[in-house]
């Protein structure tokens, strides 16, 4: 039984190879039950021959997945011999369809779904379907060939033994899957319950891990503040800082390792509470202020005046993504300046949407690099970076953070020229005063001078509580210059002795303490019998990452908290908050708050919300384009002397007189995907989004280089038109309407693409050579329409310039042909706009064309305008190209 289990069940044998033994071996079963019935009933010798070869036929498979583990030679040599040979021979050797053979062509069909998968299983099954069918019709045809059984009764016999033979092979087949399937199925609970027990113990091995290491670092940081307070050499004062800027680098790295970890276990929660937006920028400034300075850059800053005084949401966790933000802006810039700009939209009564940019002068991040700047450890190792410290955590969490809040985070970045990093959250209106201008200040705390301790009051009574002895050292060195009296515990019974003894005006507990914990202390010493310091005031003492989560100090009972590693500074602010005021003999006025690097507030609004861009390709005037603040991208001319600026530096006349004059060929040349970037930056500069419309990717490569350099900028949104230019130059006026309309961005790109459907465009060549030329078709037709004086008219089919239609004769005339045609049906047509390209014209030549569109269709308007250099050189002179809109059903 073992064996049977060890051959059939194991994991270690693939599923197929299993299925396939569990197939043979219950086939041999039932071939060896129809051998032994055979001799009780009337059996030819060859039927018994047949059954004989069909079991040595089963054992050799076996023998091959057994002992040579060749399943696929195995199922294969089984699968032809069962469709080709067995299966039929055993048909016509045992009564044809008068016996049990035909139940039997069931189970090659089993077989053949059970073993094979894709392509293979298609070809069997066709296989057998075919063998079976010429079986069957051999039969028909041929009875002679059919050996009969020989008696009615043998009929029934053999019918019946087929039956239960098969039905019993594909019963223990189903049930063997059914059990394969719920043994799998119990493996992958069982191994998703050790995963989530392995993330739990990760997750609390982390948390552990973390508060063992920041109670040396707490010291470090405490002790080392004390050193800095003292009489020291510079040089000492410099490594004491240096050691300062170390430790809090690794705490904040522990923090980084805590929340990802957090993350990855869904154990990270949005902690709303009610705070000042005011208070909290206000901080953020203060924290980063200090290294701005250290590197010199300017610090701009731009916040929403009606910004509401109070909003809800969680504040922690909207620092933590600032600052990171802020963090990495100062990092990466060498020089130039950050600027924190905020905006504030109210989306209903109590809510607004408040958007945080933060942008930097910085080394920016280079297109290809974008895609990967929120994987976790993904830290971009360019050289510009490799210098600098960083663990490749931040945006992780940052992203995740904003993504568990609801909202959105962007990047817009040029390579070597600086980054904008968006955040868009929504957060809850509580109280709608606005913050009002000049909110933020220009004073700020300086981050190095002489310590003063901002009180004395040699009274007070002050028990700390802490399991660390090395944190009561700290505590009671950072209190000493306030001269209060300190005492120690370093458990919840020391601190209970002490509270029998002497009245305290404050307790420090420390949160995290074996035995009994931070809070458990505090309430019994509330309700200690014979206690004295049942109205104490309480602080609690507590690792910053695990504050908010578990902790809601107030909500607990304490008055107070104090976060580790302690701020000498902060400490001292709460224990004054919490002392009685009579006992505190001292207070420091602060009136020298010396200025480092003064803020400058700024008012960098964008001027507009949406801007339309395309490139010189689209054939609009420039007075149109101006008056519907669309900007263009210019496109380059290569001649034999240069390259020129489309429009800018070289006009199409101007062209013209090139190619006359010297007979050379001039061709037009896409900027690279940095000076896309570039435009795109500076459009940025002016509106919050830019819609990029190109001409058709099928034609021309501009589409493609745009749509790459945008990878960079998540606030451009490239759109393929899908159009040559003159149609393109249809679909920027109507976007630049709806933008003035008030579009949404994603509005208008859907209409864009609605507008494709609804619009004409041709064009009219005054013959193939430049297309030809240019391989758009084969020179040969080129040549002919040239000799033929023919003219085509091109249009835009399934994304394809495919010639729709041709004119004949002098181009005048072809002209007209060619506007009487493609204005034919007057109803059709929207008569608002008609738009004319041209290149190489002259006046009397656009009269004819204005005279001819005029007679078929009165156009309110007719804009005429000549082709840039560009379009000229790839359609040639003389081409005329034409579109309106079509009218809505
Ligand atoms: P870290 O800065 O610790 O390496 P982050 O997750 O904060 O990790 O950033 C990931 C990578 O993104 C950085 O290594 C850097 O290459 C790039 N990066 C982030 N912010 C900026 C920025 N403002 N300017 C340029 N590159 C940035």
């Amino acid at each position: 039984m073992k064996l049977v289990k060890k051959l059939l069940l194991s994991d270690e044998v693939e599923l197929r190879e299993r299925l396939f033994r569990v197939i043979l071996l219950s086939a041999l079963l039932a071939t060896v039950m129809a051998i032994v019935t055979s001799f009780f009933r009337p059996s030819t010798t060859g039927s018994v021959m047949m059954l004989l070869l069909m079991g040595m036929a089963m054992g050799i498979g076996l023998v091959c997945t057994f002992r040579y583990r060749n399943i696929n030679m195995a199922s294969y040599i089984m699968g032809f011999s069962l469709i080709l040979i067995i299966l039929p021979s055993s048909f016509l050797g045992h009564g044809g369809i008068y016996g049990g053979a035909a139940v039997w062509f069931v189970m090659g069909i089993f077989y053949v779904f059970l073993m094979f998968e894709g392509p293979r299983l298609v070809f069997f099954v066709c296989l057998a379907l075919m063998s079976y069918g010429v079986t069957y019709y051999i039969s028909y045809k041929y009875p002679e060939l059919v050996t009969p059984l020989e008696s009615v009764s043998a009929i029934y016999v053999d019918s019946f033994f087929s039956i239960c033979s098969v039905a019993m092979v594909i019963g223990i087949m189903e049930k063997y899957q059914i059990k394969i399937y719920k043994e799998e199925k119990n493996k992958v609970v069982r191994q998703k319950e050790e995963l989530e027990i392995n993330a739990m113990s990760k997750t609390s091995f982390f948390a552990n891990m973390s508060h063992e290491i920041r109670t040396p670092i707490n010291t470090i940081i405490g002790l080392n503040e004390v050193i800095l307070r003292s009489e020291i050499s510079d040089e000492v004062a410099q490594n004491a800082i240096d050691i300062q800027n170390a430790s809090k680098m690794l705490l904040e790295l522990i923090n980084d390792i805590l929340d990802i970890s957090q993350i990855e276990t869904d154990k990270m929660e949005i902690i709303p509470v009610n705070y000042s937006s005011k208070d909290m920028f206000m901080e953020l400034i203060d924290m980063i202020r200090v290294r701005m300075n250290e590197k010199n850059l300017d610090f701009l800053l731009d916040i929403d005046e009606s910004l509401p005084a109070v909003l809800y949401g969680d504040e922690r966790r909207i620092k933590q993504i600032i600052l990171n933000l802020l963090t990495n802006a100062v990092k990466y810039t060498i020089r130039g300046s950050v600027t924190l700009s905020v905006e504030c939209e109210y989306i209903a009564a109590d809510k607004i949407s408040m958007k945080v940019a933060v942008q930097d002068t910085g080394i920016g991040i280079k297109t290809e690099n974008i895609d990967y700047l929120f994987d976790v450890f993904s830290r971009i190792s360019e050289d510009g970076t490799r210098k600098i410290e960083g663990s490749g955590l931040g945006l992780p969490i940052v992203k995740q953070l904003v993504d568990l809040m609801g909202g959105t985070i962007t990047v817009d970045s040029i390579y070597t020229k600086g980054s904008v990093f968006t955040v868009t959250i929504e957060q809850t209106v509580i109280d709608t005063t606005p913050i009002g201008i000049g909110a933020f200040s220009e004073k700020t705390e300086n981050g190095r001078k002489p310590y003063v301790q901002s009180f004395e009051a040699p009274e007070a009574r002050v028990l700390v509580v802490d399991d660390a002895e090395m944190n009561l050292v700290v505590v009671k060195k950072l209190l000493e210059a306030t001269k209060v009296q300190i005492d120690t515990a370093s458990s919840a019974s020391e601190c209970l002795e002490r509270t029998l003894e002497k009245s305290y005006d404050l307790i420090i507990l420390d949160y995290q303490m074996p035995e009994m914990d931070g809070v458990a202390t505090m309430n019994a010493v509330k309700v200690q019998q014979n206690g004295l310091c049942r109205t104490a005031k309480f602080i609690v003492l507590t690792a910053s990452a695990m504050m908010d989560k578990d902790l809601n100090y107030q909500e607990l009972g304490f008055d107070g908290y104090i976060v580790k590693p302690i701020n000498g500074r902060d400490m001292e602010t709460e224990i004054l908050r919490l002392l009685p005021p009579d006992i505190v003999e001292y207070r420091y006025i602060n009136t020298d708050e010396t200025l480092i690097n003064p803020i400058q507030l700024i008012n960098s609004r964008k001027l507009k919300r949406i801007c339309i861009t395309t490139d010189t390709l689209c054939d609009l005037p420039k007075e149109v384009l101006m008056q519907h603040d669309v900007k263009v991208m210019y496109l380059y001319i290569r001649t034999e002397h240069g390259r020129f600026c489309d429009t800018k530096e070289i006009d199409a006349s101007s062209l013209k007189q090139y190619i006359s004059t010297t007979s050379s060929m001039a061709h037009t040349e896409f900027a690279t995907v940095e000076e896309f970037e570039q435009f795109f930056g500076e459009a940025l500069l002016e509106a919050d989004e830019i819609i990029h419309i190109s001409s058709s990717s099928a034609l021309v490569s501009s589409y493609e280089l745009a749509k790459q350099a945008a990878r960079g900028h998540a606030h451009v949104h490239v759109i393929d038109s899908g159009q040559i230019s003159s149609g393109l130059g249809m679909i920027i006026l109507s976007a630049a309407n709806m933008v003035k309309e008030g579009k949404r961005v994603h509005e208008i790109i859907d209409s864009i693409e609605q507008l494709g459907k609804d619009l004409h465009v041709s064009l009219m060549l005054p013959s193939l050579k430049i297309i030809s030329q240019r391989g758009y078709v084969r020179s040969r037709a080129g040549l002919i329409y040239e000799k033929l004086q023919l003219h085509p008219v091109l249009k835009m089919v399934n994304r394809k310039l495919t010639i729709v239609g041709v004119t004949y004769g002098n181009l005048e005339s072809a002209w007209k042909k060619y506007i009487r045609s493609i204005l034919r049906s007057s109803s059709k047509i929207d008569k608002e706009l008609i738009v004319v390209t041209y290149a190489g014209l002259n006046v009397k030549q656009l009269e004819l064309l204005v005279r001819e569109i005029k007679k078929k269709v009165p156009f309110k308007t007719i804009m005429v305008n000549e082709s840039s250099v560009s379009n000229a050189c790839n359609s040639g002179y003389k081409s005329v190209a034409i579109s309106y809109l079509k009218r809505k059903k």
